[in-house]
């Protein structure tokens, strides 16, 4: 893109929160049920009910707030921002606009290999709109269903500061924010059922010009390959606006997935378009000094800097360390393995390569993962020991990662103790000798390579259980280096 302008980029982020129940009622946030099971008549918007805050939203709310280093409002409250649309019974949402619940936060991402900040405007509460069911309905392409499952359900909305600077820049920031989340434990940032998505507002201006210019907003998305795609989209359309010395008209746009391209859907939605006003069924929230205390001693070490620590701490590389913290539990296994083991580097192997693919295979998360710590730094000690070969361990960790048993017990019940007797593993070989004069020939005569397919033979003859440094070693004494 041409380096006349400056694009500037804003995101407003939304995140289901994990509670068990909505926040205004109790009715279950469980995704996947059948629809309109999970209402009641205040999720379903009836006259005349009263909402009641939901404690552990506020909480992660808060929760989340704190990790983006926002100040925590002691006296905030909520309105109601008045729009139609057939998934919003009431005809209003409940969200917070006066007097939101945090402000003037930041949080620092990693963004070409650089440490970046970007402003949080405000972390804010506000419940989740129905959903309209366009398929598999009916038979009847023009008729659509309303499911209220979701209405009602706690979000979180994260405004960011016009911080970021190109479309590659704010999905860093938005996948930080998601990883951010996800180790908070307050929202499972589930893409695909929408538990995570974001508007993204953007503008250009002359590059050195400190005035925004005029933007335009993509709404809902839950994809980072789409956000990327509409906003690079929009980056070129508003330069050549501008190139031809016309305006940007402030506007939502769409996002047309097929052809990429982004599509006017509606102009200049302005705050008071909403008629906000108070909600007078909700008192307003007055936060304790020492429940945000109590919340702020809970957050843990963030993913970004739990990353750096790695690499300086336990010297692996830094694409083991984004392996390893790609979730908070895999990186408090890891360390729970480093602590037994002071091994890092050999823990790490293990759980990117060998681990990691026992579970994909398995669909299992590491939370769910029958080999425990301790069972894999009892497993890297032996073969450490040379009590089996590093082969061996890798069936060894099979057979734990199915049945749960000790590495002691898996060796001893499959019999895969390594072989280091040298009387017993010359005996084999003198068998593997006789019976393979042809390679025995060649290798006398020069062709040493031929070495690989012997010790193949004692490998396979003892079941893989033969110490290769034992075996390379009397082979050598017997034919000669
Ligand atoms: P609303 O969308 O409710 O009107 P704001 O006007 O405060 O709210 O802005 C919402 C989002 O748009 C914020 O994330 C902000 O960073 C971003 N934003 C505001 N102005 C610009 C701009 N000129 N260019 C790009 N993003 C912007
Ligand atoms: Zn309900
Ligand atoms: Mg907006």
């Amino acid at each position: 893109m041409a380096t006349k302008y400056e694009t500037v980029i804003g995101l407003e982020i939304h995140a289901e929160l994990s509670t068990d129940s909505k926040l205004f009622c109790n009715c279950k946030t469980t995704f996947g049920a059948d629809s309109n099971t999970q209402t009641c008549p205040i999720c379903l918007g009836m006259p005349g009910v009263l909402p009641v805050l939901n404690k552990r939203a506020l909480e992660f709310a808060i929760k989340a707030a704190l990790a983006m280093n926002c100040k925590i409002a002691q006296f905030s409250k909520f309105d109601r921002k008045n729009y139609f649309y057939p998934d919003l019974p009431k005809g209003y949402q409940i969200s917070q606009y006066s007097l939101p619940l945090s402000y003037e936060g930041y949080l620092e991402y990693e963004f070409d290999g650089e440490i970046k900040r970007c402003g949080v405007t405000r972390v804010h509460l506000e419940e989740d709109a129905g959903k309209l069911v366009h398929e598999g309905v009916t038979n009847n392409p023009n008729i659509s269903h309303v499911d209220f499952n979701r209405s009602c359900v706690p979000l979180i909305e994260i405004v960011g500061e016009p911080d970021l600077r190109s479309p590659a820049e704010a999905i860093a920031f938005w996948r930080a924010v998601k990883e951010v989340l996800e180790y908070l434990g307050v929202s499972d940032c589930n893409m695909e059922e929408g538990s995570y998505r974001c508007d993204a507002n953007i503008s250009l201006r002359p590059v050195g010009s400190e005035e925004y210019g005029t933007r335009t907003e993509l709404k809902n998305q839950n994809s980072f390959r789409n956000v990327q795609a509409a906003l690079e989209y929009e980056e070129k359309r508003q330069a050549k606006i501008l190139d031809e010395g016309g305006e940007v008209i402030q506007e939502t746009r769409l996002f047309d997935v097929e052809r990429e391209v982004t599509r006017s859907m509606r102009q200049k939605e302005e705050a008071h378009d909403y008629r906000y006003f108070p909600e007078p069924d909700l008192v307003p929230i007055e936060v304790d000094e020492r429940w945000v205390t109590e919340i702020h001693s809970t957050l843990p070490e963030l993913p970004m800097y739990r990353r750096q620590r790695f690499v300086k701490e336990y010297q692996i590389p830094e694409y083991d360390a984004s392996f390893l913290t790609a979730t908070r539990q895999m990186a408090d296994y890891y360390e729970e393995c480093v602590k037994l083991s002071h091994d890092p580097k050999t823990c790490s192997n293990w759980i990117m390569v060998d681990l990691s693919s026992l579970l994909n295979d398995a669909g299992q998360s590491i939370e769910e993962c029958k080999v425990t710590p301790k069972h894999l730094n009892d497993m890297i000690k032996m073969i450490k020991s040379g009590a089996i070969s590093g082969k061996i361990g890798k069936t060894v960790l099979e057979e734990i990662f199915v049945s749960g048993k000790t590495p002691q017990q898996v060796v001893q019940e499959k019999g895969l103790i390594q072989i280091s007797d040298e009387s017993e593993i010359e005996d084999i070989i003198e068998q593997v000798i006789t019976a393979n004069p042809k390679p025995v020939q060649q290798y006398r005569e020069g062709k040493k390579k031929v070495i690989g397919f012997l010790v193949g033979q004692v490998m396979k003859l003892t079941k893989g259980k033969a110490n290769p440094r034992l075996v390379n070693k009397i082979f050598q004494e017997k034919l000669g280096g």
